[in-house]
């Protein structure tokens, strides 16, 4: 009778991946503040290439929160992660105040390894919407008190202040009953073989990339997909190339560039990944564009570019979206941000 039961079990879960897959992993990559034009710009910089042309579907995604027009981060991280819209400002929570779980706790519960990887702090508000709940982005100390008992496995980013230096006096990597290893370099991090490691590369926000910020997004993503595909389990991973956004703010072409070509590397690690391993959802988008940037002027030949900005802010623009992989078929089209968490969770459930 046990071994019937467990028969049909079997069946019913080669039946709802095929005959030999299981649960696909995902490699979700976020350029923050990376529209058409910062795709654009980075490409015709980069002697008019991108790895982005190697992906198999292209989508448009719908940016606008919860009664604002023009979305903030938190807004659309909590939509892409959550699936529901919010108020400009709130993480991980719906527009009627409720907590509300991420793509990442998702897969937490269906037994995936998790990891979240940053150039910005861990605790901004595009990491922080798949795993926290605050009603403000702004309480960071309250957000990095939530990241020590989350469903992330590993991590990597800046703002190690807001786990030692705090109101409330408590020094988060000290607690002796936190699950995480911290690690101190790039090297101990890949060395450590404990479950849960997490890597605070900048007691601040970490620097520009052309400013010399380390360890490189490439590096990071390379050092997590091994951990992850040693563990022998599915994995969820986020990845964001969080300072194309700030390129944007400060209406900074070099700067979007410079942001743009390592995220557009990292995105290089993470299809080759998926060529090699097989079983392996890639998709890659923006939370919103940033800087209503227009390219309007260039030299194909030396690889040159300007263009103008028409805000130190956001805009409404819809947002491409590159998918490869098994599913990669379901992000062909025109939707709301929201319907990425649905597109993601339907990926990994095949219910
Ligand atoms: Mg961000
Ligand atoms: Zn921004």
């Amino acid at each position: 009778m046990k071994n019937y039961i467990l028969l049909l079990s079997l069946i019913s879960f080669s039946l709802s991946f095929g005959q030999t897959e299981t649960p696909p992993n995902i490699i979700f990559l976020i350029g923050d503040g990376m529209g058409l034009t910062q795709i654009t710009t980075g490409m015709y910089a980069n002697n008019n290439n991108t790895e982005l042309e190697k992906f198999e579907y292209v989508g448009l995604s719908k940016t606008q929160a919860a009664r604002y027009l023009v979305t903030d981060s938190a807004a659309s991280g909590t939509a892409m992660a959550c699936g529901e819209k919010t108020y400009n400002g709130v993480i991980g929570m719906n527009s009627k105040n409720e907590k509300i779980p991420s793509i990442l706790d998702h897969c937490a519960n269906l037994g995936y390894k998790t990891a979240l990887l940053a150039t910005s702090s861990i605790v901004h508000a595009t990491p922080a919407s798949f795993y926290a709940h605050v009603d403000t982005r702004k309480k960071y100390e309250e957000i990095a008190f939530q990241l020590m008992s989350s469903n992330v496995d590993y991590f990597i980013g800046g703002g190690k202040k807001h786990f030692t230096r705090r109101d409330d006096g408590k020094n988060l990597l000290k607690n002796t009953d936190s699950p995480y290893k911290i690690a101190e370099s790039l090297d101990e991090y890949i060395s450590s073989t404990a479950d849960k490691i997490g890597l605070l590369t900048y007691y601040e926000e970490p620097p520009k990339k052309s400013m010399g910020r380390e360890p490189a997004l490439p590096d990071m993503l390379s050092a997590t997909l091994d951990k992850l595909n040693q563990s022998g389990k599915p994995f969820f991973i986020m990845t964001e190339g969080s300072q194309i956004d700030w390129g944007g703010h400060a209406n900074d072409v070099p700067y979007v560039v410079s942001e743009f070509l390592e995220f557009n590397q990292t995105i290089g690690v993470a299809l080759e990944f998926a060529k090699k391993h097989g079983n392996t959802l890639v998709v890659v988008t923006a939370d919103h564009e940033t800087g209503g940037l227009a390219l309007t002027k260039g030299n194909i030949k030396r690889n040159q570019v300007s263009g103008g900005f028409n805000t130190k802010g956001h805009s409404a623009t819809m947002v491409p979206v590159f998918s490869y992989g098994p599913a990669a078929e379901q992000f062909a089209g025109i939707y709301e941000n929201t319907a990425i968490f649905t597109k993601l969770k339907t990926a990994v459930s095949k219910e």
